[in-house]
């Protein structure tokens, strides 16, 4: 069979994209977005999480877990809960797993929501197949080529060395569309089609709690009303562009990522 065309999205296409408040919008039709994430000893994962997700274009970000103090410090427009998702309120969609520890139920009741999921970091190790194959909303998978290989059962290297195959399997796997990062980002349907290619990052990028910082901006992209591929190739582009403005040629934070993500909506626009 023939390899599928990779595509890139161009500047225009993201520009189209980008969920913008019509005249009359207000904050539950811009969308909101939930996040599960952060524990005791990650509480830093949630707040890196909830900072992408402020610069999304989702309408009100509401927060489930043990950081909720540290989130509120940082973020003081954040919804926060310490309920389970279940009990969370209107949410849109939901980013589940940054530095989430071994919360396994919380994953599970996300995964029940018929609303837009993405899963990363321990989420995806927590995520039974079987629950995301049954779900009727899309679900979106944010591994790093660590996180796909130990969700395929090979070698980090097999990965590496087989990026295209690999995402398209686990895409398959799961029936979920899947973003796998690295120096390029793919993103992979689960009926198979094109996989796009995003390349606007940068190598500061490789630095903790980016992915962090990506699985809620892209999150909030869901929670705007952008499909999961959509979603999914919007937020690696501005994420890339933003770590190329934050960086400039010098080390940053994966807050400062964050912070920049503003600069290349701008500029996108
Ligand atoms: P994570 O490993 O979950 O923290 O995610 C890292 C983020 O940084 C992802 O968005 C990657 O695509 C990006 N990234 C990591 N290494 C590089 C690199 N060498 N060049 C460009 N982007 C990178
Ligand atoms: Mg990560």
């Amino acid at each position: 069979p023939d390899e599928p065309a990779l595509e890139a999205l161009q500047h225009a296409d993201v520009a189209r994209l980008l969920p913008v408040p019509g005249a009359e919008s207000d904050k539950y039709r811009r969308g909101v977005v939930g996040i599960a994430a952060g524990s005791a000893r990650y509480p830093g994962a949630a707040v890196l999480a909830v900072s992408g997700a402020l610069r999304g274009g989702a309408g009100a970000v509401r927060y489930v877990g043990p950081a909720g103090d540290a989130v509120i410090a940082r973020f003081p427009e954040t919804l926060v809960s310490d309920q389970g998702p279940k009990k969370a309120g209107r949410v849109q969609a939901w980013v589940v797993g940054p530095g989430a520890g071994d919360d396994a139920a919380t994953v599970a009741e996300v995964l029940a929501a018929d609303v837009p999921v993405l899963i990363d970091a321990d989420g995806l190790r927590l995520a039974d197949v079987a629950a995301v194959r049954a779900r009727t909303a899309p679900t979106l998978m944010t591994p790093h080529a660590g996180e796909a290989a130990a969700l395929l059962g090979v070698a980090r290297e097999e990965v590496e060395s087989a990026r295209l195959s690999s995402v398209r399997e686990l895409a398959g796997r799961y029936g979920a569309t899947v973003l796998l990062k690295g120096s390029t980002t793919l993103v992979a349907g689960s009926v198979g089609g094109a996989v796009r290619v995003n390349a606007t990052g940068t190598s500061w990028l490789a630095t903790a709690g980016s992915g962090d910082v990506l699985s809620g901006l892209t999150g909030s992209l869901l929670a705007a009303g952008l499909s999961a591929s959509d979603a999914g190739s919007v937020g690696a582009y501005l994420h890339g562009l933003a770590g190329r403005l934050a960086a400039d040629g010098a080390p940053v934070g994966a807050h400062d990522v964050a912070e920049a993500v503003v600069r290349a909506w701008r500029d996108v626009r």
